[in-house]
């Protein structure tokens, strides 16, 4: 994957997380207290520092804001984009459509397949 590419899926990531962060309600303190890099992303978000609320993310929003980070964090390791799994690039177009894809559409069928069977 290219700079540009890299940087395309950054400013989309960048968006997700910042409309997660609004809708949530912030303040994400405790989600990020252990990692740096998580709060340079917070950072950049607006967010009211000075109404520091308890964390009330569901649990699915404090997910997929996990999600998200992670993958801002793969850009920035250039990893983005490679499956965890095969270490293949991932499709284009399978990261439009999903930019927290961690996993080549072969190896996610495979895993899907296998949970199904396993149960
Ligand atoms: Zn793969």
């Amino acid at each position: 994957m290219n700079e540009e590419q890299l940087e395309y899926f950054k400013k989309i990531l960048e968006g997700q997380l910042k409309k997660l962060l609004v809708q949530s309600g912030h303040m994400v303190s405790e989600l990020v207290s252990q990692n740096s890099h998580e709060i340079e992303y917070l950072d950049q978000v607006s967010v009211h520092t000075d109404h520091v609320m308890k964390l009330r993310i569901k649990s699915r929003e404090s997910y997929l804001i996990k999600k998200i980070v992670n993958a801002l964090e793969r850009v920035e390791a250039k990893t983005f984009g490679i499956c965890e799994v095969c270490e293949e690039e991932i499709a284009f177009r399978r990261l439009v459509a999903r930019p927290v894809a961690t996993k080549c559409i072969f190896c996610k069928t495979k895993e899907e397949l296998f949970e199904r069977l396993v149960g």
